[in-house]
């Protein structure tokens, strides 16, 4: 799965959001996250944030992030 990190909290485009062909990007807190169940890790997404917040569950201590995520997608 891909996750959001917390450089997505001061960023104001949704250009993932528009690009994810599974529409797994949710609404937290103070920034948006993935759902990591729905995500076909097809990181189309990642190139488009213009604030490097959208990460492979692959890259070191993303466990956390992944949690996080699952977290505030839930929600809704
Ligand atoms: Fe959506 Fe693909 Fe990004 Fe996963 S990797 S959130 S499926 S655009």
């Amino acid at each position: 799965t891909y996750v959001v990190i917390d450089n997505c909290i001061a960023c104001k485009y949704t250009d993932c959001v528009e690009v994810c062909p599974v529409d797994c990007f949710y609404e937290g807190e103070n920034m948006l996250v993935i759902h990591p169940d729905e995500c076909i890790d097809c990181g189309v997404c990642e190139p488009e944030c213009p604030a490097d917040a959208i990460r492979p569950d692959t890259e070191p201590d993303m466990d956390d992030w992944v949690e996080f995520n699952r977290k505030y997608s839930e929600k809704w």
